[in-house]
């Protein structure tokens, strides 16, 4: 069983059911076009046109606030590992956001592993669907190939027209199947419309910046004392507003608290942000990304350079997120037209090959 369809009239009765399995979390319209991924029980909660929600679903895989270990001094020291996790499923994710969980997966996999990421990683069921055409403007899913399917997902879904063609991905996507009973075996004429739809999709999705892919990195490579990160300085707020709302940031910090009775105590975990001052500040006081230039070329380096030397991909989803969040307008998309024009990078960057 790789493709089966849902029918558009049996939506409804599928999330119902899919919400009794276990805790359902979808898309849900908040007005004034934005969108968060919420509880649900019924199909009219669900959005199914959406732009990227306000926050990603990493917030399923790493709350902003998550306890580590609760710890008692009182006879000794004693430890005790804390890891919250429950079921769910995630129903609605684009390919966007499931490149953005792949990004995290691979950060938390390597040594020394994080179990508490990767013991929640494994209770979340992932149902994906495919946008046919663009979010809006902000997105640049194309230039960084996140705007098709690669995996990521138990079951992912596409829309066509009457009813939904679905891909069976993993045993849990088969077993989700199998319990809801709405779904059919797909027939060629199936596929071949699903294949219709990804070849207008090719025509449609276009590299958003203009160059090659495979050429980003070397752009960066020329890039580091470059006049935009000055540009940068002068317009960002340092509000950590673009890091928190992007799929793939995964920093945080880490703080010891003790109850009144100076015995017992927990450690936990916050999301933290590169962008603002005291992230980079050590002992003794020094931080060594002051300047907001530093901060802002750190973020797109962790983006576009970084993560390609240490796990061969780019770890920017096009999702759009940081630029329809920074309240000083600045513009992921501007930023690398801006780089791949700057004319006073340390060596200039050709790219003859568009
Ligand atoms: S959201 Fe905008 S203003 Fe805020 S830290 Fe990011 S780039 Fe700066
Ligand atoms: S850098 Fe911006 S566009 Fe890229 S994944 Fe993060 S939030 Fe999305």
């Amino acid at each position: 069983m790789e493709y089966v369809i849902l029918m558009k009239d049996d939506f409804g009765g599928f999330i119902s059911r899919l919400a009794k399995l276990q805790k359902l979390a979808a898309p849900v319209s908040k007005g004034y076009n934005n969108f968060s991924f919420q509880e649900v029980s019924s199909g009219d909660e669900v959005a199914l046109k959406y732009i990227p929600t306000i926050i990603p679903p990493k917030k399923f895989f790493m709350p902003r606030q998550e306890t580590l270990l609760e710890f008692n001094t009182a006879k000794g020291l004693e430890v005790k590992p804390v890891v919250e996790h429950e079921k769910i499923t995630l129903f609605g994710v684009h390919t966007c956001d499931l490149a953005g969980i792949q990004c995290i997966n691979m950060v938390f996999s390597i040594r020394p592993r994080d179990y508490n990421y990767l013991i929640r990683k494994r209770k979340i069921d992932i149902i994906g669907l495919e946008c046919n055409e663009y979010c809006d403007e902000y997105a640049s899913c194309c230039l960084v190939s996140s705007h098709l399917p690669s995996g990521g997902y138990d079951l992912f879904l596409t829309d066509l027209g009457d009813y939904f063609i679905a891909h069976v991905n993993t045993q849990v996507g088969e077993d989700i199947v199998e319990s809801i009973k709405y779904f059919k075996s797909a027939e060629a004429s199936n596929l071949e419309e699903l294949k219709s739809l990804r070849e207008r999709k090719r025509a449609l999705f276009k590299n958003e910046v203009p160059i090659e892919p495979r050429l980003i990195p070397e752009m960066f490579d020329r890039a580091f004392e470059s006049g935009v990160w000055k540009d940068l300085e002068e317009r960002c707020l340092a509000c950590g507003n673009c890091t928190n709302v992007c799929p793939t940031c995964y920093c945080f910090d880490i703080i010891d608290e003790t109850d009144m009775d100076l015995k017992t105590g927990r450690r936990y975990r916050n999301w933290d942000s590169c962008q603002l001052e005291p992230f980079a500040k050590v002992a003794g006081g020094e931080s060594f990304r002051k300047e907001r230039s530093a901060r802002q070329r750190h973020r797109y380096y962790r983006k576009f350079r970084y993560p390609v030397s240490k796990f061969a991909r780019f770890f920017c989803t096009g999702c759009g997120r940081c630029s329809r969040a920074c309240m000083a307008k600045i513009n992921l998309k501007e930023t690398l037209n801006s780089l791949l024009n700057d004319r006073y990078a340390s060596k200039p960057f050709i790219n003859d090959e568009i």
